[in-house]
């Protein structure tokens, strides 16, 4: 059986909250699938030392120039990427997320890069795995409330492994 995550992230990839407001917004989080009928698996924050990529696993197909709409293909994207911290972190050597894409030599931002379905590049996530709420996402005023906890505002990304 694959396992499913919904990654609430800060919207800008080098922020950080506090311990304490990211312990908050996971109790948070978690209280919204804490009704009757309601189980979560996990409900974690997360810190990475480095920007990592969150990743939409099994989501992830191909990725587009937001450009010239050239499927590049993922091999080149993973290529950007190394493996440490846990998770996948963006090559050091690639500053502020400044690449150039391969099929018409655009710079651009790695955020701007376009997924079939979306991913994040984020310091800091709160993940919930496995839930059994019958809303599939966290609807906006709910992301808005986390993010007022947190301290910055939010996005999040859904990942199957
Ligand atoms: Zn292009």
């Amino acid at each position: 059986m694959s396992d499913l995550y919904i990654r609430v992230i800060p919207v800008d990839p080098q922020w950080q909250p506090t311990a304490e407001a990211a312990g908050r917004t996971a109790e948070y989080v978690a209280g919204l699938f804490a009704g009757p009928g309601d189980h979560v698996e996990s409900i974690k924050p997360v810190f990475y030392d480095h920007i990592t990529l969150i990743d939409a696993g099994q989501y992830m197909e191909d990725v587009f120039c937001p450009r010239c709409d050239t499927a590049i293909g993922l091999d080149w994207f993973w290529d950007l990427l190394r493996e440490e911290d846990g998770g996948l972190t963006v090559d050091p050597t690639i500053g502020d997320l400044d690449v150039r894409v391969p099929c018409c030599g655009c710079p651009l931002m790695l955020p701007e890069l376009r997924f079939e379905a979306p991913v994040g590049f984020a310091r800091f996530e709160v993940s919930i795995m496995n839930w059994t709420r019958h809303a599939w996402e966290l609807s906006d005023e709910e992301l808005t409330t986390a993010g007022g906890i947190l301290g910055h505002p939010v996005t999040q990304i859904h990942t199957r492994y």
